[in-house]
């Protein structure tokens, strides 16, 4: 990993923000956590103003003052993230600055700078490079944060994007996902499995005059928006015991709070908010629409825990300040695992959701 122009503004060392999620595949087979623990053996004791180090959205430092800095990183390979045929570089660039904001608002933090590493290929041209670097900018520019440095490099083959974003909260608002508490309701910021029905169209190649239809799925997809306003806003309202974003299916990012708790989820199929446009999809790809919301990745919603007392007032406060509907999708209970209670039956689907090195 390479965090050049970094180290100067913060002291910390790189190794504590592992969030390693892709990596080059080795004979040995092996899941993304197992990775992670192997990691995170190796390299046990972070330093002192670390806060928070390996485990969570972002690795969390101490600043002067009351202030504690958060830090993140997400790299996107070319052919396993994104695909050229039909990822406009315009809308890549938005997306590989909105996937680490993402993880910033999954703190409650306010992101402030980002570095930019590129792996380019000979093959990339100029126009293309123009067109991804304007989204990059525009994500970046509507959220007030400063691209401060980066690395660039040649690629054999593919196009490799490494972003990492750091921000800033108050030490004592900072929300880590292991503070869910059992009696805890669940909830999620937005619809889900929009993006996993947008990348499944991509993928069929549905005719452009059939996109119409389904454009906000598509959208979903190739420009995901990162939740920073409401992760501030839930932060700020004292409710809120534990969150991250949705970046690998609930049914996966859920199992990481619950773990990271040490409690148990109860998720209500009847309650998972699945727009109208996903269902459509869904039937149209012969797809389970409820598959799409528990294993689809890519939502980049906020999931986030809070006590269930003045649940009314925290739904009304974010619908009249941001416009915006959270939804209620099941509750904090003692125990293990992550369980879906469907009309006839509950089953466990702990970290069903995507894994990249399944
Ligand atoms: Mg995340």
């Amino acid at each position: 990993m390479e965090l050049k122009g970094w180290r100067g503004c913060c002291r910390l060392a790189a190794v504590t923000i592992f969030k390693l999620k892709y990596f080059a595949m080795t004979p040995e087979k092996f899941s993304e956590i197992n990775l992670i623990n192997r990691i995170r053996d190796r390299f046990p004791l972070p330093g002192q103003d670390v806060i928070k180090g390996i485990g969570d959205d972002c690795a969390v430092f101490l600043m002067s003052g009351s202030k504690a800095g958060l830090i993140t990183t997400d790299t996107l390979v070319d052919s396993v993230h994104f695909d050229l045929s039909w990822h406009p570089p315009e809308k890549l660039g938005r997306k590989a600055a909105a996937v680490n904001l993402s993880d910033i608002a999954a703190m409650g933090g306010i992101p402030s700078f980002a570095l930019l590493s590129l792996a380019l290929p000979e093959s990339v041209e100029g126009k293309w490079l123009d067109e991804f670097f304007k989204g990059f900018h525009e994500m970046l520019q509507a959220h007030g944060v400063s691209l401060v440095g980066g690395d660039t490099v040649k690629s054999p083959e593919g196009i490799i994007l490494s972003v990492t974003v750091v921000g800033e909260a108050e030490q004592n608002s900072v929300i880590y996902r292991s503070s869910a508490r059992e009696d805890d309701l669940v909830w999620v910021g937005g619809p889900l499995g929009e993006a996993a029905a947008g990348l499944l169209l991509c993928r069929r190649k549905i005719p452009e005059d059939n996109n119409g239809r389904f454009q906000q799925l598509v959208n979903a997809h190739l420009d995901p928006e990162p939740q920073v306003n409401l992760g501030r806003l839930l932060s700020s309202t004292g409710q809120v015991h534990a969150m991250m974003d949705l970046s690998d299916g609930l049914a996966t990012d859920l199992a990481h709070l619950c773990q990271a708790s040490n409690v148990a989820a109860e998720i209500d199929a009847s309650q998972l908010p699945i727009s109208d446009a996903a269902r459509d999809a869904a039937d149209f790809l012969q797809v389970s629409p409820l598959d799409l919301a528990l294993r689809g990745g890519e939502d980049y919603k906020l999931l986030f825990t809070a006590s269930s007392d003045k649940s009314e007032l925290l739904t009304r406060q974010i619908m009249k300040e941001l416009n915006q509907e959270i939804y209620c999708i099941g509750k904090i209970s003692p125990g293990q695992g992550v369980f879906l209670r469907t009309a006839d039956q509950t089953i466990d689907i702990s970290f069903q959701g995507y894994d990249h090195f399944a």
